[in-house]
C-alpha cells in the first residue's frame, strides 16, 4: 500500500461529491443496461472521468471549496433525513404539535389524556390531546 500514499501524496482523494458522482455514475450504467440506451452509458463514463480527475487533483483548496457547496446544497436533504429518523424513533413514546401562534414544534409525551402545552419560545397555551 505503500506505492498508493505515494501516488495520492499531495492529491485530494475521495469526498462526499467524489462518492456522490460514482454512485450516480453506477446507477446511470445500471439504467442504461437495463433500458438499453448505449449514450446513457457513455454519460455514466463522465461521471467517473470527474470523480477521478477530482480525487487525483492537487488544487485542493478549489477541490473543498466544490465539496463544501455541495454538501451545503445537500444539508436541507440531510436535516430533513435526520428529523425523520428522530421522530419515528419517539414516535411510540411523544406526540408532536406546531405552536399556533411561532409554529415551532413543540414534542410532548404519549398518553398523558388532554393537557395544556405552554410554548417555551412564546408562551401561549393551547390543549392537545396525546
Ligand atoms: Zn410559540
Amino acid at each position: 500500500m505503500n506505492w498508493l500514499k505515494k501516488i495520492m501524496s499531495g492529491r485530494y482523494g475521495g469526498d462526499q461529491l467524489s462518492l456522490a458522482l460514482l454512485i450516480l455514475s453506477t446507477l446511470l450504467t445500471l439504467i442504461a443496461q437495463w433500458a438499453r440506451l448505449p449514450l446513457l452509458g457513455l454519460l455514466s463514463y463522465v461521471f467517473i472521468g470527474i470523480a477521478l480527475y477530482r480525487m487525483f487533483s492537487r488544487d485542493i483548496g478549489k477541490r473543498s471549496m466544490e465539496n463544501y457547496k455541495f454538501c451545503m446544497l445537500l444539508s436541507p436533504v440531510y436535516d430533513w433525513i435526520r428529523k425523520f429518523q428522530s421522530r419515528s424513533k419517539d414516535a411510540k413514546t411523544h406526540k408532536y404539535f406546531k405552536c399556533p401562534t411561532c409554529n415551532i414544534k413543540l414534542r410532548v409525551p404519549r398518553g398523558k389524556g388532554k393537557i395544556l402545552i405552554t410554548c417555551p419560545k412564546c408562551n401561549t397555551q393551547f390543549t392537545k390531546r396525546t
